[in-house]
């Protein structure tokens, strides 16, 4: 890809890592482990700590979290160099105000010849009888014309998906996991990156994100792993540089589940509010149980 001025990373000497939740909610247990062990790991080796909210869903976003979250995490003592709050070279932070980069971003994959159109619902994915992956129908390329994708503008309504084509199986190290390979054919198919109501989809956003940020290090859940190779492949398009990429077990709740923000799993605010100390906090976040 000729270099966009849009998506340049930002120069940066050292290691860099980053925590990103989205403002959906309260952080649970879980949320909090992945937090403490990505900045662990960030100033073991003496590295700048971002913070980004990922708030493009912005159907989802909660009004007020963003600042909940924030003040739950220096209560549990962790700082953080770069954020929304404390501004740095790689801003703005939040996601929401970031989408100039990723329409950069649509256009250097559309100038590739990586990105096509597309106006399936979930009812034209069923009655094409769609395979199941493992994150839901894998997408059958209804709308693929040919796989020099058409560089058309993009029509109201329509999904902008990325072609897995060429590269379609993406082999990668995790860093606890070790070797892991992924055929994108068998797990998404070609894969979403603006959706149809026009917003952007998490894997573009924080693939544009970590490398525009300079960050070395990801640190995130294993529910995200199967994220990576998709994001792996979006960054090799565009010419961008590849973190190296850690992911760590899930926190179970009492039901021997995965914590969810939704299902009102145990709150840091609910500790705080029963009088723990942020001693006592962190202790129980390492002592959680895994799945
Ligand atoms: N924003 C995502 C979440 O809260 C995490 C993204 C990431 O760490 O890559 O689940």
């Amino acid at each position: 890809m000729q270099g966009s001025p849009y998506l340049e990373p930002v120069a940066r000497a050292g290691p860099v890592g980053r925590y990103a939740p989205s403002p959906t909610g309260d952080l649970h247990l879980g949320n909090l482990r992945t937090a403490l062990l990505a900045h662990e790991d960030c100033r073991r080796r003496g590295g700048t700590f971002i913070l980004r909210i990922e708030d493009i869903d912005t159907p989802r976003t909660v009004p007020g979290s963003e600042q909940r979250i924030m003040d739950d995490l220096r209560w549990l003592g962790l700082d953080w160099d770069e954020g929304p709050d404390t501004g740095g070279p790689a801003g703005p932070y939040r996601q929401s105000e970031r989408t100039a980069l990723y329409e950069a971003a649509l256009a250097a994959l559309e100038a590739a010849g990586r990105i096509y159109y597309c106006t399936c619902s979930r009812r034209d994915l069923r009655e094409a009888s769609a395979p199941q992956g493992p994150e839901g129908p894998v997408y059958p390329g209804i709308c693929r014309t040919s796989d020099a994708v058409s560089q058309r503008a993009h029509p109201a309504g329509a999904a902008a998906r990325f072609s897995v084509g060429p590269e379609p199986v993406v082999e990668f190290h995790d860093r606890l996991l070790g070797p892991q390979r992924f055929d994108l054919r068998t797990l998404s198919g070609d894969f979403v990156v603006r959706r149809r109501d026009g917003l952007w989809a998490y894997q573009l956003a924080c693939a544009v994100d970590d490398a525009l940020m300079g960050v070395t290090h990801v640190v995130r859940g294993a529910d995200l792993l199967s994220s990576t190779p998709r994001q792996i492949a979006l960054l090799r398009v565009l010419g961008l540089p590849l973190p190296e990429y850690m992911h760590v077990p899930l926190v179970a709740d009492a039901d021997g589940q995965r914590m969810s923000k939704r299902d009102g799993s145990l709150s840091l605010r609910t500790l705080r509010e029963r009088g723990l100390s942020p001693r006592d906090a962190r202790n129980l976040i390492r002592e959680a149980p895994l799945l």
